[in-house]
């Protein structure tokens, strides 16, 4: 099996621009975000203004840059996209500030990795749309401030807490984006499966739903792998059946976890009798980065009850392990 199917970063062969909602009345799910943020955007073009900053934090693969492309459409404005790492020096975000059109959006994914050096100039460039440049050297040296056009940054991360204070404090619209229930992705494979061309019955996109740990992304990538199976068998709707036959194939169990988040439990089963566990310790032993296990892994484990993040570490809950088909320990209170 593909050990990337489940992972929810995106990868290069993702399709996901296919699949991409273009309106927020077509945007499945996050109905406190969407609501809100069409109230934001109303106002903010009634009053013929740029829309305010607006951070998106929450797990990968939920709808960060979706939304993110949705709120340029739906202001009537440009879209820009770069990515905190990718902006090695202060000069870069300069120039792609200064080459921004009249109420633009910037989209920076993974905001919390900009160079210390280039969030200073972020600063007075959401603030007070203007950009303050040092010129010449030593005594002569002097600042010289420009004024940039209107322009709405769009950050994105996977934890709000990854964000300096002052960088956070500068985002007039903070949106949180949650696990999708069982029903919402429901509606999201059965949409994209219309737009694949895949006939699907309703137990089918349920099953695909049900494992597709509560993320979009991880729905549409699971969904093609489906379609392959059944375009194979020659199958021409999928219903639970074929459902089941492609995710077992693929190792993607009835809680819809893979070989990772199995490793990572059965790790602190059988090594850690149950934990508490550091992530460090974790992350050695998976060889995995800790930003992978912290932003990728647990979030969810802990969403469903499987994992708990004490002040003393990792443990395992008596529902993991259940999963586990193991038997905890007889000192170990659930
Ligand atoms: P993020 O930026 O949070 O990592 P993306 O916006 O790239 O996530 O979304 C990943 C994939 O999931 C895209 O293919 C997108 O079409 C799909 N997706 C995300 N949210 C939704 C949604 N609410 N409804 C339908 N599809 C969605």
């Amino acid at each position: 099996t593909d050990p990337r199917t489940l992972s929810p970063a995106r990868l290069p062969e993702d399709v996901d621009a296919a699949l991409r909602p273009k309106a927020l009345d077509e945007f499945v799910g996050q109905r406190a975000a969407r609501e809100n943020l069409r109230v934001f955007i109303n106002a903010a073009k009634a009053r013929g203004e740029a829309l305010d900053h607006v951070l998106f934090f929450g797990p990968p693969g939920l709808g960060k840059t979706t939304l993110a492309q949705i709120v340029a459409r739906e202001m009537g404005v440009g879209f820009r996209a770069t990515s905190g790492p990718v902006i090695a020096k202060s000069g870069d975000l300069a120039a792609l500030l200064t080459n921004l059109e009249d109420g633009d959006v910037l989209f920076i994914d993974e905001i919390h990795r900009l160079a210390p050096a280039v969030e200073e100039v972020l600063y007075p460039a959401m603030e007070d749309r203007a950009l303050d440049l040092m010129i010449g050297e030593g005594p002569s040296a002097r600042s010289v401030r420009i004024d940039l056009p209107r322009f709405t940054l769009v950050g994105a991360t996977t934890r709000q807490g990854l964000l300096t204070t002052p960088l956070r404090d500068r985002f007039g619209i903070p949106v949180r984006l949650q696990f999708y229930t069982v029903d919402e992705l429901l509606r999201v494979v059965t949409r994209a499966a219309g737009l694949l061309g895949l006939g699907i019955a309703e137990d089918g996109a349920r099953e695909i739903a049900r494992r597709s740990r509560g993320t979009p992304r991880i729905a549409g990538r699971l969904l093609r792998r489906v379609r392959d199976f059944a375009n194979v068998a020659g199958v021409d709707t999928v219903d639970a059946g074929a459902a089941d036959h492609a995710l077992n194939r693929l190792e993607v169990d009835a809680l819809g976890l893979d070989a990772m988040d199995r490793r990572y439990l059965t790790m602190i089963a059988d090594i850690y009798r149950g934990g508490p566990v550091g992530v460090e310790t974790l992350a050695a032993g998976l060889s995995e980065p800790r930003d992978t296990i912290e932003e990728v892994i647990e979030p969810y484990l802990i969403q469903i009850g499987l994992v708990a993040r004490t002040a003393r570490g990792r443990c395992l809950n008596g529902a993991a392990w259940k999963h586990l088909g193991l038997t905890p320990p007889s000192d170990v209170q659930e």
